[in-house]
């Protein structure tokens, strides 16, 4: 089964055309969606959760590769298609007519016994929001592969220094490692974005990361709140932030062993988990994750 139904003649059958604020343009070729799966190089064994699958055109490798696949649709009537197209293998396939930025990875991890293998074609507006929560959640999630625009993919992947390194890119080589692994082009799709597309792969090691002894909100606050202004020195772009005192301020860059004087686009992820640890030394109170 390669692709459940082609979304021409899904749209001409169904009426409708696909909605723009759901990100939808879905993938025509085959060939691609054959490949994104192999990249997630699944065994029959792993559990995945499929983000946004639309009409089904990764689902159908997906199906085919691994041994239980949750799909993940906000659309309620692609949700409604899947299932009835599914219905006999309500076994392997789950379908949760949900949007994923709520979906319960933990719950879902749990469940499997093992941690999850996310797939997906991501809705662009979605593609940051949703690798926020997926670090949040990384125990639950052994890795992922994720088609993107081409500008998040290169953020995810981007080194210091460089225009496109920013706080997902600081928290996901903190966290994980990150691949670009092939890119797409508009004409792949229907209808076609007006962007560029990258497959990129991200894994979430099993080990304990060197940085789990700090807390991850407040960390993300730290890095969030220093790229917020990227063009100052990073004593400026800090300043005041979270009613912290300058001299505290100071003391955690001097233990952290980093200039106030350098711009945050220059710091190491290590730098910024080191400034974020000191901070916490030094007396930082706790963030509210929900804020
Ligand atoms: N996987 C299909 C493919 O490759 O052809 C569709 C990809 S399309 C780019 C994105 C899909 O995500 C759409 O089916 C859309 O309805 C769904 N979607 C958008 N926002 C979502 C959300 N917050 N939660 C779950 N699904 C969402």
């Amino acid at each position: 089964m390669k692709g459940l139904v082609s979304p021409q003649a899904y749209f001409r059958l169904h009426g409708g055309r696909p909605r723009k604020h759901l990100g939808q343009h879905f993938l025509t070729q085959p060939k691609t969606a054959q490949k994104i799966v192999q990249a997630a190089a699944l065994r029959p064994e792993d559990v995945v959760v499929e983000v946004g699958p639309g009409l089904g055109m990764l689902t159908a490798f997906l199906l085919d590769a691994c041994g239980r696949v949750h799909l993940v649709e906000i659309d309620p009537e692609l949700a409604a298609f899947l299932e009835e197209t599914l219905r006999g293998r309500s076994d392997t396939v789950r379908v949760h007519r949900q949007d994923v930025l709520q979906f319960d990875w933990g719950g879902a991890a749990q469940e499997a016994g093992r941690r999850l293998v996310v797939v997906g074609n991501l809705p662009y507006q979605i593609s940051s929001p949703l690798m926020f929560r997926l670090l949040e959640h990384r125990h639950a999630i052994h890795h992922g592969v994720f088609m993107v625009q081409r500008e998040v993919g290169r953020r995810f992947a981007a080194e210091p220094g460089s225009g496109d390194y920013g706080v997902l890119s600081v928290l996901l080589r903190l966290y994980g490692t990150v691949q670009a692994v092939f890119s797409v082009g508009p004409g792949q799709f229907y209808p076609p974005p007006k962007v560029d597309s990258l497959v990129v792969r991200v894994d979430f090691p099993e080990e304990r990361c060197e940085v789990e002894d700090v807390d991850f909100h407040l960390l993300r606050c730290v890095v969030n709140a220093a790229f917020q202004k990227r063009r100052k020195t990073l004593s400026n772009a800090l300043a005041g932030f979270h009613g912290l005192a300058p001299t505290d301020l100071r003391a955690a860059f001097e233990a952290a062993g980093i200039d106030p004087r350098l711009r945050p686009e220059t710091l190491s992820p290590q730098d910024f988990a080191s400034l974020a640890r000191n901070l916490i030394k030094g007396g930082m109170s706790p963030v509210d994750p929900t804020v």
